[in-house]
């Protein structure tokens, strides 16, 4: 239904253009191609409205990530996700297999200590999470980068926001040829909109500054799909250096990926940056593989 004050917005344009393109062009589920009726939200940039009625340090990231990608996903497709919850890996983020009990370090983290202070992450690396962070790496479907940085803006939120002072937010930087080839760096996509995101949610977050040049990738690495823990470290041994303007010394940095897998990537960014005379690094990942 249509109001006269809505029409006199434009509202029956907006309504009658959506209508058309729905008959002539229907949505495909970007997960499973299937065709179904998106949730389509009137000012989508800025999709604040949808969480008026939840409290955003309380925020569920099931309910959160079925409602942030209704308008790409079909209604399946919202719900299979596998949020990351307590009790979890203090330092790693891992998630224990039993689900009570306390958050504590994992034998992995006593055995070989991390770089970073810690490393949290939104949800586990499967089903619709992994099929959307993939399309838009690997299809260049920048349109998913709205939503998923908001949902990993309220994880940023929920661990750090007031606890943990953050100064400089880095991006894992990609060697400049993947670079031009895909166009883009999917973790700063994920960040670049953040500052408003913290307007809209009266969330405090002038005093930290996002520094994307911070790191730089020097060594082309081969793909780490396939590859343990050991080869991993190999791979990516060395293969980052500081970027020459960064200012990062007694800085609290936060780097951001897209997953994090072994923690290799991670650790071995989190080392030049504290040789670099950085106070300290955490990580932030949309997904975790488990
Ligand atoms: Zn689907
Ligand atoms: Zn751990």
């Amino acid at each position: 239904m249509i109001t006269a004050n809505q029409a006199a917005n434009g509202g029956l344009f907006i309504w009658m253009a959506r209508a058309l393109k729905e008959a002539v062009w229907p949505s495909k589920c970007l997960v499973c191609r299937s065709f179904f009726q998106p949730t389509v939200y009137e000012n989508y940039n800025f999709p604040v409205k949808i969480f008026n009625d939840e409290s955003m340090l309380a925020y569920n990231k099931k309910s959160a990530f079925h409602k942030l990608m209704r308008p790409f996903l079909c209604s399946a497709c919202s719900t299979d996700f596998v949020p990351v919850e307590s009790p979890f890996c203090c330092i790693c983020g891992i998630m224990f297999k039993s689900r009570i009990g306390d958050d504590h370090v994992c034998g992995e983290c006593i055995k070989s200590p991390k770089k970073f202070r810690m490393a949290r992450t939104m949800g586990v690396y499967e089903g619709a999470l992994m099929k959307t962070i993939q399309c838009l790496k690997y299809k260049g479907k920048i349109q998913l980068a709205r939503p998923l940085g908001m949902l990993l803006f309220f994880t940023f939120i929920k661990y750090w926001n007031n606890k943990n002072r953050i100064d400089l937010i880095v991006p894992v930087p990609l060697h400049i040829k993947r670079f031009r080839k895909r166009g883009f760096n999917q973790a700063y996509l994920l960040i670049r909109e953040w500052f408003s995101y913290a307007d809209a949610f009266n969330v405090e977050l002038s005093y930290s500054k996002i520094e994307k040049n911070a790191l730089i990738m020097n060594k082309q690495t081969e793909s780490q799909t396939g590859l343990d823990r050991k080869q991993r470290q190999a791979n990516i041994k060395n293969a980052f250096s500081l970027g020459n303007s960064s200012k990062i010394t007694g800085e609290s940095i936060l780097l951001i990926d897209d997953v994090y897998t072994t923690g290799a990537t991670a650790d071995e960014c989190a080392k030049v940056l504290i040789k670099g005379g950085a106070k300290s690094v955490d990580v932030l990942t949309l997904a975790r593989g488990m």
